[in-house]
């Protein structure tokens, strides 16, 4: 696939918005660990560089130092990095001083520091990537967790993606599946956005949505290959998470590539992280957490009419559930919160074209084969929880973001259920 086509097929948007990507060459390919020297310098990379990665991923990547012979590496290796703290980043930025650019071997949580550190320290960046994990990659923001709290930062993309198809098809097969649950939340965030946009007017660009929804079908089709060490469909998945981190820089949101489903994701990864609990991998609670969704939002479109009302929240009983968070969930949600500006008539009004949104997305049947085809992980017991922590989590997770999702509109709705569907 020709990405950078693809980026320029972009520019000049009927939309009206500007759609950016800063990333200015995409390699993936067979053996290419062996050619990160000479694709850096193609770029015209700076020779002095730091190299970031954890002992996995530089193990995963073997052969990229002896590919970087003529630059003067410097190392930043991390044991083991499963959750990157603000800590992570200082420790790279640090060293953004001596060096002049930073390769980042590893996706996540080795790329995220970097990606932050980069951007404070105005440094070229390129994310030499070992697993199709996620899709985070092309973002303007970074998740970080400082103290107990996950926030997201400004960041940056990096400037060159490598990938090497050979490392990626032996990436463990519980990160591709990982990956396959982030893809297929494409759909309810496709459904979130045209919602919001329905019901407020916030942009939203139709080819863009296109990308994702391309990228998410693409993934669906290959559902059988996905864990399989097969280098053409390691490939094919890594395009497509990488089509989706392209459509996410375009809109400088992750509004094309994320939902309900992630913002509940987030919320149970905050309450672990104030557990000491390690988190999932990322895609895994996604993915779980989309089946719930699909559950969900199927269910509200058996109604083919429905009565709304202004949202009424019982702030206290809300901020009592965050315990910690609470002041950083209050911020949110004063003087006003997302849903005043609705009307509820215009929700009654709009019905059924929000069900007819719903339902040009695949269904939770079709959704949940794929996923097992895939490998991935697809109930609330397989990924840890317990049901009374999930049946929180549903009713309470739209107040940790700003953002409007039919999720939330369902608040307004009367007689329809609120509660975690059974799945
Ligand atoms: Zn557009
Ligand atoms: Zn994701």
């Amino acid at each position: 696939m020709d990405f950078r086509q693809l980026i320029d097929s972009y520019q000049n948007c009927d939309c009206g918005m500007e759609h950016r990507c800063d990333i200015r060459d995409i390699r993936v390919g067979s053996g290419l660990v062996n050619q990160v020297g000479q694709i850096l310098r193609e770029n015209h990379f700076p020779t002095h560089i730091l190299l970031v990665a954890d002992k996995h991923t530089l193990q995963a990547a073997d052969g990229i130092v002896q590919s970087l012979e003529g630059f003067q590496v410097e190392q930043h290796i991390y044991d083991e990095l499963r959750v990157a703290t603000m800590d992570d980043v200082r420790l790279v930025e640090d060293w953004l001083d001596r060096v002049d650019g930073v390769l980042a071997v590893g996706t996540g949580s080795i790329h995220d520091p970097s990606r932050l550190a980069c951007a404070r320290r105005n440094k070229p960046l390129c994310l030499f990537a070992t697993a199709p994990s996620m899709d985070g990659f092309a973002s303007y923001n970074a998740p970080i967790v400082d103290g107990n709290f996950k926030t997201t930062h400004p960041a940056k993309c990096p400037e060159v993606v490598i990938a090497d198809t050979r490392i990626l098809a032996d990436a463990p097969a519980e990160l591709k599946s990982a990956g396959f649950g982030d893809m297929v939340s494409k759909y309810i965030a496709l459904i979130d956005w045209q919602v919001s946009h329905l019901l407020t007017g916030e942009h939203y660009c139709q080819r863009v949505a296109n990308l994702t929804r391309e990228a998410a079908d693409r993934l669906m089709s290959m559902a059988d290959q996905v864990t399989a060490r097969d280098e053409q469909a390691a490939g094919a998945v890594f395009e497509s998470l990488l089509m989706t981190g392209i459509a996410m820089s375009f809109t400088g949101t992750s509004r094309p590539g994320s939902g309900t489903e992630h913002i509940m994701a987030h919320y149970w990864e905050c309450q672990e992280l104030l557990e000491g609990k390690l988190p999932n991998y990322h895609g895994e609670d996604v993915g779980v957490a989309t089946l719930i969704m699909l559950r969900y939002y199927e269910e509200l479109a058996q109604w083919t009419s429905v009565l709304a009302r202004r949202e009424e929240n019982d702030w206290d009983t809300i901020y009592d559930d965050y315990g910690p968070l609470a002041e950083d969930v209050r911020r949110l949600n004063t003087p006003d919160t997302i849903t005043d500006p609705i009307d509820p008539g215009e929700v009654e009004r709009l019905w059924p074209e929000i069900v007819a949104i719903i339902r040009s997305v695949p269904s939770y049947e079709q959704c949940l084969d794929a996923m097992e085809r895939a490998g991935c992980k697809t109930t609330i017991r397989q990924i840890g929880k317990d049901r009374e922590f999930v049946a929180r989590s549903f009713r309470y997770h739209p107040y940790m973001r700003r953002r409007l999702s039919l999720r939330r509109v369902a608040n307004m709705l009367e007689f329809v259920p609120h509660e975690l569907p059974e799945c």
